[in-house]
């Protein structure tokens, strides 16, 4: 007998989570690889007209164009759907191309949208100047405010888009109260959850529609590829994201695929791995950071204003935390003084990162906005790694002690 794909829905359904993050989307060829094979092919040939013409129509399954169908992307989505708990998945050419997807494909002329405020610069821009372009109306809020939620609802909000955790202020969005009003209410939920990945997070057990992806982050996990997905029902999926994304085209390369797909096998190790060295490093800076009046914005410690609800909504507080130093001066000399961990923007990664996001990631968007969002001058974001926690922690010790702290 022939063993079980991990394209065999009916079977890999029963898996668990770590057998779905291995096996989950596995589609062998007539070789029996071992590993995911990659098909670096743009098109698709056949046996005969009408097999074609069948496949066109919609009536027999099967490639046709890589910007429809890939093999190896194929795989991907499968996994990231069984580890999602989702119906279906497409997989995106970046972060950035699911947000703009999972967003343009479902709104229109004459649509509200209701958008967190703390969030990925990007996904800020999308809000502010995009989707206003088009006419559709947005309102950002203060997400971790339950009446804002409610309070910002209009006759025509089709929309609630948000990330928890955020980026860089680690706000917590409360996904039940989140996604059982916008079900009162008939408004689709959006949720960017780049920050925990599914290893961590998974909204849609909490009632969200839609789950969008950065697989640039936890997802690859070692820093070599853009990818992005976009995950929900499977008639959200075929009826609405599917022909907005084949006629526009923001597919991922197979490659890219292939690389995310070799990650989730070790996301879920990762994520844990990286989470706990968060909390172990958080408890090291809290008490510096405190004393030289600055502040502590981390959902895995008990200062967090929403530490409880994190821990219910996440099975670990992921890998990344932000601190203020209270000025731009200070937060540059801690950068500078760095040896072992790097002045880098990225999140997710197996290397310690740390950035300036009022310099990097959020200077674009104008100080006013960063105000409202509490990107400070002294804010420093970080991404714990999988390096020795002792290493790390010297690290931080030696570039607060250069900066006066
Ligand atoms: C990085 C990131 C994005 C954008 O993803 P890219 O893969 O860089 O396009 C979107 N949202 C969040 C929360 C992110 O961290």
């Amino acid at each position: 007998m022939k063993k079980t794909t991990g394209m065999d829905r009916a079977t890999t359904r029963n898996w668990r989570p770590a057998t779905r993050a291995i096996r989950g989307g596995t589609w062998r060829s007539e070789h029996g690889e071992t590993s995911e094979a990659l098909f670096l092919t743009s098109g698709y040939t056949y046996d005969d007209a009408q097999t074609v013409a069948d496949r066109f129509a919609g009536e027999a399954e099967g490639m046709t164009y890589s910007r429809l169908q890939n093999p190896t992307v194929a795989m991907l989505e499968e996994r990231i759907a069984l580890l999602e708990g989702a119906e279906a998945c497409r997989a995106q050419a970046s972060g950035m191309a699911a947000m703009t997807a999972a967003l343009l494909c479902q709104l229109s002329t004459g649509d509200h949208v209701v958008a967190a405020r703390a969030a990925f610069g990007s996904c800020r821009w999308l809000v502010d100047n995009l989707l206003p372009r088009f006419g559709i109306e947005t309102s950002v809020i203060d997400s971790a405010d339950n009446t804002q939620w409610e309070a910002a609802i209009r006759p025509n909000t089709k929309v609630f888009f948000f990330e928890s955790p955020a980026n860089p202020t680690l706000d917590i969005v409360d996904l039940q109260f989140v996604c059982d009003l916008a079900k009162a209410h008939g408004i689709t939920t959006v949720v960017d959850n780049a920050f925990a990945s599914p290893a961590l997070q998974r909204p849609l057990e909490f009632g969200a529609d839609v789950v969008a992806y950065s697989a640039t982050k936890l997802m690859d996990g070692q820093g070599r590829v853009l990818a992005g997905a976009v995950c929900g029902s499977e008639e959200f999926i075929t009826e609405t994201l599917l022909p907005f994304q084949r006629n526009t085209g923001p597919n991922l390369a197979p490659f890219n695929a292939w690389v995310v797909l070799k990650g989730l096998e070790t996301l879920s190790l990762r994520a844990h791995k990286q989470s706990e060295q968060a909390v172990a490093l958080g408890r090291f800076l809290e008490p510096r950071v405190e004393q030289a009046g600055g502040r502590m914005l981390h959902p895995g410690l008990p200062s967090h204003p929403r530490h409880n609800l994190a821990l219910v909504q996440m099975d670990a507080t992921g890998p990344i935390f932000a601190f203020d130093v209270g000025t731009r001066e200070r937060a540059f000399a801690i950068l500078d003084a760095l040896e072992l961990i790097d002045i880098s923007n990225n999140i997710g990664d197996a290397r310690s990162l740390l950035c300036h996001p009022a310099s990097t990631t959020h200077a674009s968007m104008g100080e006013e906005a960063r105000a409202e969002m509490g990107v400070t001058e002294g804010l420093l974001r970080i991404n714990v790694g999988l390096e020795d926690i002792a290493d790390l922690t010297e690290d931080l010790d030696r570039a607060l002690a250069a900066s006066g702290i």
